[in-house]
């Protein structure tokens, strides 16, 4: 497909072809919170491309951390997202930016939070990547 400029609908198509592949690399379980049997669909990562959508830049993840990722005032923090510990570590990196953006939010209230993110290394382009939204 040609890369350019594509309108709502056309992203939104896009978007969701990528579900097939992206189930596969999620092993249909919820990429930042490792729920399984759920819901899941494509999220994509902010900023939002100019361009064309960008499957590396998408992740497959349940109703409740789409939620609480796209909206700051629904997110909660707490030991309920002490997975992100974890998941951070992916290898996969709109997976490594969202996670640790989740954990910025609550570094305030968390120690275990704050602890992640005192030992995580991120390279240079995801941790500019990470800044680019809250
Ligand atoms: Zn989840």
């Amino acid at each position: 497909m040609a890369k350019g400029y594509q309108t709502n609908q056309e992203r939104k198509m896009t978007l969701s072809s990528f579900g097939k592949d992206l189930a596969r690399r999620a092993r249909s379980k919820c990429e930042l919170c490792e729920s399984a049997g759920v819901p899941l669909s494509v999220f994509e990562v902010p900023p939002e491309p100019t361009e064309a959508v960008d499957i590396d830049q998408c992740i497959f993840i349940c109703d409740n951390c789409r939620e609480q990722s796209e909206n700051l005032k629904k997110f909660k923090p707490g030991e309920h997202w002490r997975v992100l510990a974890q998941t951070v570590w992916s290898e996969t990196a709109p997976i490594q930016v969202m996670a640790t953006r989740l954990l910025k939010r609550q570094a305030d209230s968390q120690a275990w939070a704050r602890e992640t993110l005192d030992g995580l290394f991120l390279d240079e382009e995801l941790e500019e990547w990470v800044t680019k939204a809250e």
